[in-house]
C-alpha cells in the first residue's frame, strides 16, 4: 500500500530527490535530532563501531550529506592512532594515508557539511575528501576502499541493484559494507504506534521546522517501500556480498546490514 500517496515514477524519483535534500539541506540536522529525539546520534556510533576503522584506513562513506558519519570514522581513526603513538613512545613511524571520501548527489548537503568540517576544526584535514557523484556511478577505482558506509541514503537512490554492486567494486576482499537505514518495525502494538508518528507527527514537524511539509510525507513514504531487511539481505548478498546479516535498532526502526567483499 502507498497510503494514499503518489507513486513516483522512476525517471522522476533523482529530480525529487535532489529538491528534496536541497529544501531541507539547512534545518536538516535540525530535523534529524527533533524526528529521531538524539537516537540517529547512537545508531551512526553503532553503525561505525561496527566498521573497526584503522590508522591508514581507505573509506568511503556514500549520500555523506552533512559528514556525520564521516567525522565518527575519522574520530575513530584518530583515537587508534593516538593509541598507537602511545604504544611507540610518541613516535609514529606509519605514514599516515587515511582518506575518508564523502559522498553526496547533492552539492548544498556537501556544503552544510563543509561548514560543519569547519566548524569541527576539521577544515584542513587532508583525511577528508568531498566528492559530489551518485552511488550508482562512483567514480572511485575498482578495489580501492577498506570500507564503504551508507546512512539514511540508499533508500533515496534510483536503483538500490546498481548502487550495492559499485559498493562492490569499489571494496577491496575484506573489505566491509555497512548500511545503516530506517527499516520495518513489525512487533505488534509497536507498529501501531510507530505508524501514527510517522504519518501524523513527522510532516507536521517537517512543516513546522523547515517550512516543507511535503518532503517530510516523501519521507514516510519512501520508508514504507523499502524492503524488507530480509529482501534487502538478500538484494546485498546478490550484489556479491558474503556474511550478510543485519541488526535491528529499536525494534526495526531502523536496521544495519553489512556485508564482506571475500
Ligand atoms: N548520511 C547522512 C546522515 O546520515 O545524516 C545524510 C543522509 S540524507 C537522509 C540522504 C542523503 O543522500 C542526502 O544528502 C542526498 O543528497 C543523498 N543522496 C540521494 N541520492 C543519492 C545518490 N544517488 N548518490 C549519492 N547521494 C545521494
Amino acid at each position: 500500500t502507498n497510503f494514499g500517496y503518489r507513486e513516483v515514477p522512476e525517471n522522476e524519483k533523482s529530480k525529487l530527490v535532489g529538491n528534496v535534500f536541497t529544501n531541507v539541506a539547512g534545518t536538516y540536522d535540525l530535523m534529524n535530532d527533533l524526528m529521531s529525539i538524539g537516537l540517529h546520534r547512537l545508531w551512526k556510533d553503532r553503525l561505525v563501531s561496527k566498521l573497526h576503522p584503522f590508522p591508514g584506513m581507505q573509506h568511503l562513506d556514500v549520500a555523506g550529506g552533512t559528514g556525520d558519519v564521516a567525522f565518527r570514522v575519522l574520530h575513530a581513526i584518530h583515537k587508534a592512532e593516538h593509541r598507537a603513538v602511545g604504544k611507540l613512545g610518541g613516535k609514529s613511524e606509519a605514514k599516515n594515508e587515511t582518506r575518508v571520501h564523502v559522498c553526496d548527489i547533492n552539492p548544498n548537503m556537501l556544503e552544510v557539511g563543509k561548514q560543519r568540517a569547519h566548524k569541527l576544526g576539521l577544515e584542513n584535514v587532508e583525511d577528508l575528501v568531498w566528492m559530489e557523484g551518485d552511488a550508482e556511478a562512483l567514480s572511485l577505482e575498482d578495489n580501492s576502499m577498506d570500507g564503504y558506509t551508507i546512512a539514511f541514503g540508499i533508500r533515496n537512490v534510483t536503483h538500490i541493484d546498481r548502487a550495492l554492486k559499485e559498493a562492490h567494486r569499489v571494496l577491496r576482499r575484506g573489505g566491509r559494507f555497512l548500511c545503516l537505514e530506517l527499516s520495518h518495525v513489525s512487533i505488534p502494538g509497536f507498529q501501531q504506534v510507530y505508524d501514527a508518528y510517522s504519518f501524523a507527527v513527522i510532516p507536521a514537524m517537517g512543516e513546522l521546522v523547515s517550512g516543507d511539509r511535503a518532503s517530510y510525507q516523501y519521507l514516510v513514504e519512501s520508508i514504507r517501500r523499502f524492503p524488507s531487511q530480509e529482501k534487502f539481505a538478500a538484494m546485498i548478498a546478490d550484489a556479491g556480498f558474503q556474511e550478510v546479516q543485519y541488526e535491528n535498532l529499536v525494534g526495526g526502526v531502523v536496521a544495519i546490514h553489512s556485508g564482506l567483499k571475500l
